[in-house]
């Protein structure tokens, strides 16, 4: 019998996106390449560049990595203009096609217009059932679409200021860019949920990205956030600010950011991430100290919190994980013992520092638990004598709605497991997480403007659980 095909390998967690934007310069399509490029952390399936020249849009996506999808001489030669939006993206389940790249670039009564998303919209299926028994037809199966439909509702077109009328109507996680033939346009929800800044770049041009790590590399200064309910205008004449909503009374900034997401030289909500990650390290360290020989980080995302660990611990940090650079994405095997083996293609370990030894690995989270059992299963072979697992997060037991992809509730590790349970699982000799309230404490955010539904199950913006996100998936997928 032939052997299954490869698939590709099931997601542990993934970000829904990364946007930067750019205004008043001839080499806004390389700028915002490069800001893109900083990003690509926050998705690395598709990406997309729209420029504007004062009159039309001009915009090109594609499948891959940034730096498949562009070359030197489109950016130069077919993106001309003087302002830029981009996107990096990856997507939900059976929404991985070109249709679905952003930015979103459509022709509506008032002109072009482009919109580039980060998050996801809980009430987008609803909007978009009714706009389709109203006879409108979508050309992507993303939620990001029904926002350019609105904006082309006669009731809205008609108003003088139609954006803060769309908006309105929008309900979850959006930071957002619009790209107008003479403005960008950047919005962010009442929640805050995810983070977006204004930069002003060394020759003075503004410009607004996801993360502030895409102003490190487009030679720009963060200014500052955009406020939870602000729409910035960046145009000829500058920064322009207004309201369309007032921020939500209890805010929902994704603490995830912080723990896994961002990249950790960036900062998110005001916060530095690296040092956030250290922070709820040292935490960690008071919560669940063990004696042992060493800290060990899982590669990369739980350096920082690592660091922080063995210096409030004073055990000493070793890489005993060396992770593959080149390794893309691996496969599903269709065994455990392949699937522990495929571990070693990412991942290295170096014998002589966990050999015969008692060590702490701190990682950032345990979704599935299927990868971190394989990584503990390395570890043991390669001779480590005790494995004292710490996580710098609580166990996570609910989905998330709001614009990143875990699992689904069944497939959570955590979900209706104890924590020894989980243990048991991972196969270590003893594991503990952060505590929640211990892991607000570390942050600058109060505690009543952050999001911690993954972690506690309270969704600050109510969803239906039952409906999930991968209904409106089911729904998008009968298009095809
Ligand atoms: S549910 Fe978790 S991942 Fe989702 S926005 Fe809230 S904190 Fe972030």
């Amino acid at each position: 019998m032939a052997s299954p095909l490869p698939q590709y390998e099931e997601y542990e967690k993934k970000e829904k996106c990364g946007i930067f934007g750019i205004w008043g310069t001839e080499a806004a399509s390389q700028i915002t390449y490069q800001g893109l490029f900083a990003q690509q952390h926050r998705g690395q399936e598709s990406a997309g560049i729209t420029v504007t020249d004062g009159r039309e849009l001009f915009g090109h996506t594609g499948m891959g990595l940034v730096s498949q999808v562009f070359n030197p001489r489109l950016l130069k030669e077919e993106l001309k203009g003087y302002g830029a939006i981009g996107h990096v993206r990856y997507s939900t389940t059976g929404s991985s096609k070109l249709c679905n790249a952003q930015p979103l670039l459509r022709q509506y009564l008032m002109g072009p217009v482009a919109v580039a998303h980060n998050g996801n919209l809980i009430n987008a299926a609803l909007l978009r059932q009714e706009y389709e028994r109203h006879g409108h037809i979508f050309q992507s199966t993303t939620d990001t679409e029904i926002i350019v439909h609105l904006l082309a509702k006669p009731s809205h077109v008609e108003k003088a200021d139609p954006l803060p009328h769309v908006l309105k109507h929008l309900q979850g996680a959006f930071s957002l860019l619009f790209l107008f033939p003479n403005r960008i346009e950047a919005v962010r929800d009442p929640w805050g949920i995810r983070p977006l800044s204004l930069g002003r770049t060394a020759e003075g041009q503004w410009c607004i990205a996801s993360e502030t790590c895409a102003f490190d590399c487009t030679d720009a200064e963060f200014v500052r956030d955009i406020e939870p309910g602000e729409i910035v205008r960046i145009d000829d004449n500058g920064v322009h600010s207004r309201r369309y909503d007032k921020p939500a009374e209890q805010g929902a900034r994704c603490v995830f950011e912080h723990v896994y997401f961002a990249n950790p030289a960036s900062v998110v909500f005001g916060q530095n991430v690296h040092l956030v990650r250290e922070t709820l390290g040292r935490q960690l360290a008071r919560e669940s100290n063990v004696p042992a020989d060493c800290v060990i980080p899982m590669p990369d995302s739980g350096r920082s919190a690592a660091l922080g660990y063995a210096k409030e611990s004073d055990l000493v940090f070793e890489e005993g994980i060396v992770p593959n650079r080149f390794v893309g994405r691996t496969f599903i095997m269709p065994s455990q013992a392949a699937r522990d083996r495929a571990v070693s293609m990412k991942l290295n370990i170096v014998e002589e520092i966990v050999k015969d030894r008692r060590i702490v690995v701190v990682d950032d989270s345990i979704v599935r638990g299927t990868t971190t059992r394989s990584k503990m299963r390395a570890l043991r072979r390669a001779g480590a004598k005790e494995i004292h697992l710490r996580i710098s997060c609580p166990p996570i037991r609910h989905p998330c709605f709001y614009g990143i992809d875990f699992a689904t509730v069944n497939e959570l590790v955590a979900n209706n497991r104890t924590v020894e349970q989980i243990r048991e699982f991972i196969e270590v000799d003893t594991l503990s997480y952060l505590s929640l309230e211990g892991m607000l404490a570390c942050l600058k955010v109060p505690e009543k403007d952050c999001c911690t539904a993954c972690w506690s199950g309270n969704y600050k913006i109510p969803v239906n659980e039952q409906a999930s996100k991968f209904s409106f998936e089911r729904d998008q997928l009968k298009m095809f």
